[in-house]
């Protein structure tokens, strides 16, 4: 990315010193190249560190280093050229020269960056454009190296490199299943279930029936009305939920070592999944922010960890029985607990969404055994929202639920 900056007199010359003798040590790194045949930094740093070093006393060393490795890119590029046989001349022209620096030759900060000169340091303070910000907002790095080439009228041309820093993805030692459901997400936390509420449905509900109350009788191109409607901002703490979510559940993976597991494609269809709701564009809606957009947000989250994520097929995850491979038989009318069904070979009772969590790792790949009878397969720790969204960590939560458990 280009910064440009006007900077003074000083600064300028300064920098206009280093330049000059940049150029002429990489002049030297080039003619060193030529001669011996080396195009390798190494090998022309080893020819000529030691004399430049001498031609320029003040200047940083780190500059013969640069110096060389930009020799050694030209001498490069300049080989494969004169192979393909387009190089029209018998060595690399130097024309335009842009400096090239290493961690040791500046610094960044978002006041102002500093660049190593002949006995000292200048201070440049460029404004940065906005796709500067983005970048930098978006968890980018600037990258240890840099250039700068200097203009006409004192303007300095400065290049700082973003990079994204991807972690590899490492050889997962268990998995958490998550799966994702209009009004929570649950998943196994050292194998035990966890449900995290996040009340997606009765807050798109919620919205829907205030915004509904805003606009009746009115036109939504009424300013008030659009003032009004502007302040729910649904989509902004929908989105900050799904974000610290996915953050939480990532860490939680990634502190152990854990592959994610997520069904690939939600088993239900958004018809199916909100019946009650009848109008189709908000089932919709729902659908998206409790199933699709979650699941993005966890898969975009773990690539930035560099967490495995495991999709696995969705059918029958939750009406199979993870320990007899029968069916759960739910109650049709769902009574009283609704989601909670009975094993019709072992009769014992599972929770809808623990039922799909032990499925989902079993598809995964994962063959230890499931925990038969357990009170938590029917009865999973819940989790509040308020909580979750001001906890540190999912394994802090646990820890305080461990305690009160041992205590009562
Ligand atoms: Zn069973």
């Amino acid at each position: 990315m280009k910064l440009r900056v006007r900077v003074d007199y000083a600064t300028y010359s300064a920098l206009k010193e280093v330049e000059k003798e940049y150029r002429e040590v990489l002049d030297d790194a080039i003619n060193y190249g030529l001669v011996n045949k080396a195009t390798s930094f190494t090998r022309i740093k080893a020819g000529i560190y030691r004399e430049e070093r001498e031609k320029h006393k003040d200047l940083p060393s780190h500059y013969i280093y640069t110096a060389c490795e930009d020799a050694s890119e030209r001498l490069d590029s300049f080989e494969k050229l004169k192979k393909k046989g387009r190089s029209y001349t018998d060595k690399p022209s130097v024309r335009k020269v842009t400096v090239h620096l290493d961690d040791h030759l500046w610094k960044f900060s978002l006041d102002k960056i500093s660049i190593a000169v002949k006995r000292g340091r200048v201070f440049i303070s460029p404004t940065f454009p906005k796709i500067f910000w983005r970048y930098y907002n978006k968890g980018w790095l600037i990258a240890s190296e840099a250039r700068f080439k200097l203009l006409k009228r004192n303007v300095v041309e400065f290049y700082v490199i973003f990079k994204k820093d991807e972690p590899k993805p490492y050889e997962p030692k268990a998995f958490i299943p998550v799966d994702l459901n209009e009004n929570s997400v649950s998943l196994l936390i050292n194998s035990k279930p966890v449900l995290l509420e996040t009340n997606t449905k009765r807050i798109t509900l919620g919205y829907e029936y205030r915004r509904k109350s805003i606009t009746t009788g009115k036109s939504t191109k009424d300013r008030e009305v659009r003032r009004k409607l502007k302040r729910l901002r649904e989509g902004d703490k929908k989105v900050d939920i799904r974000r610290k979510l996915a953050k939480l559940i990532v860490e939680e993976a990634f502190e152990s070592r854990s592959a994610i597991v997520l069904e690939d494609l939600p088993r239900r269809t958004p018809e199916h999944m909100v019946k009650d709701v009848k109008d189709s564009q908000l089932r919709l809606r729902i659908y998206r922010s409790a199933f699709s957009s979650m699941k993005n947000f966890i898969i975009e989250k773990a690539r930035e960890f560099g967490v495995p994520v495991v999709l696995v097929n969705p059918s029958y995850t939750s009406t199979v029985c993870p320990v007899h491979g029968c069916k759960i038989a739910y109650q049709p009318d769902g009574g009283n607990a609704p989601r909670v069904g009975v094993c019709e070979k072992g009769e014992e009772k599972w929770h809808r969404d623990v039922v799909a969590l032990y499925n989902l790792t079993k598809r995964a790949g994962d063959v230890s055994p499931v925990p038969l009878g357990s009170k938590e397969s029917h009865d999973p720790y819940v989790i509040k929202m308020s909580v979750w969204l001001r906890a540190k960590s999912l394994h802090s939560i646990m820890n305080k639920h461990k305690m009160i458990e041992m205590k009562v």
